[in-house]
């Protein structure tokens, strides 16, 4: 690389992050040295990008950064954790200096939208890829598992979801929209709210959670089997934005809104005796979510439109028409 590895670190990664909380040693040393809040359990989490597989290669590096972080940042929302610090561990073909400058502020950005302080790493050459840990803290009683759905419990999503395969969907050239859905879409998929500030308002109150990474059949299902326990969804409740239900047809809509990755929205389930404070919690505002179905006996999840079952597939969603079925 023309940079040696010691002097890209420097100019890319050893930025002042105002306000980072509890480093007591940052980047430069062998290890980081990290003060978790008294009492509090750590959480930490970590997700590998591959270009190619996870993003387009030739994305916008800045982009990519900004996508990178706040997946990573998802998972920390999906425990009801707040995040603190991450590391970056960063493969890279060669040493370019416009691609890192992009991805640095876009890794910025996103670190200081989030709080979260990059405090370490690795930077080795190679296929790019891009490895991030994020670290947190969470009242180790109140963390949002999957394990405690119960029968009888609501399970909402924040949200709208769909947009993220759409997107997708308009990246591989498989579906052309005009500027301000293109936009939209594109948002949805690059920049991802992880729903932090929602994980740690359901801390305590859901009784179980996760984010919608590989669509929410598959997540929900996560909860489910983890919780011994099946789950049934109104279709006509799942929320859908209006850009989405512009830009395809009812049934596409439907199979990515069900079935589509990378919205990055919580599912989450809520005890009958929760639910009106939830409730409580979306008609102020202070909650973006909508209820769409509930927890039942019995195992997997099951859907029905308008009180109807409706055919999944045993491993997610089978092509149907949404008019013509019975
Ligand atoms: P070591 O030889 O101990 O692995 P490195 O030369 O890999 O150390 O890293 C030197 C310092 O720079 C360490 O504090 C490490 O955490 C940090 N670092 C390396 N790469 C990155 C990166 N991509 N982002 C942030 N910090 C990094
Ligand atoms: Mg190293």
């Amino acid at each position: 690389m023309a940079l040696n590895e010691f002097d890209l670190i420097e100019k890319y990664f050893q930025q002042r992050q105002p306000g980072a909380f509890g480093v007591s040693l940052g980047i430069g040393d062998d290890c980081a040295l990290l003060m978790p809040p008294a009492g509090k359990a750590l959480a930490t989490t970590i997700d590998t990008l591959v270009a190619g597989n996870h993003f387009p290669e030739n994305a916008d590096p800045e982009l990519i950064a900004e996508r990178a972080l706040r997946v990573n940042l998802s998972d920390m929302a999906a425990m009801g954790g707040e995040a603190l610090w991450f590391t970056l561990a960063l493969t890279l073909p060669s040493a370019d200096a416009p691609w890192l400058d992009g991805f640095a502020r876009g890794l910025f950005q996103a670190a200081s939208e989030f709080h979260c302080a990059l405090v370490g790493g690795d930077t080795t050459r190679g296929p790019l890829s891009i490895t991030i840990q994020v670290m947190g803290a969470v009242e180790l009683n109140q963390a949002l598992l999957r394990g405690n759905a119960r029968p009888g419990d609501l399970v909402y999503v924040t949200g709208t979801l769909g947009d993220a395969a759409a997107a997708v969907a308009v990246i591989r050239n498989r579906l052309k929209v005009g500027k301000a859905a293109f936009a939209y879409l594109m948002s949805h998929y690059y920049r991802p709210l992880p729903r932090l500030k929602e994980g740690q308002m359901l801390a305590g109150i859901a009784s179980a959670a996760i984010d919608v990474s590989d669509g929410l059949l598959a997540d929900l299902g996560h909860i489910c089997k983890s919780s011994g326990v099946g789950a049934l969804i109104d279709w006509e409740r799942v929320p859908v934005s209006e850009a989405l239900a512009k830009v395809a047809r009812p049934e596409q809509v439907r199979e990515w809104a069900l079935s589509g990755g990378d919205d990055y929205q919580l599912c989450f389930t809520v005890p009958p005796a929760q639910a009106l404070h939830v409730e409580q919690m979306v008609s102020q505002k202070r909650l973006s979510a909508s209820q769409i179905g509930e927890i039942v006996r019995g195992e997997g999840v099951s859907c029905r439109y308008k009180g109807r079952p409706i055919a999944l597939g045993k491993t997610g969603y089978q092509h149907f028409d949404i008019d013509t079925e019975t």
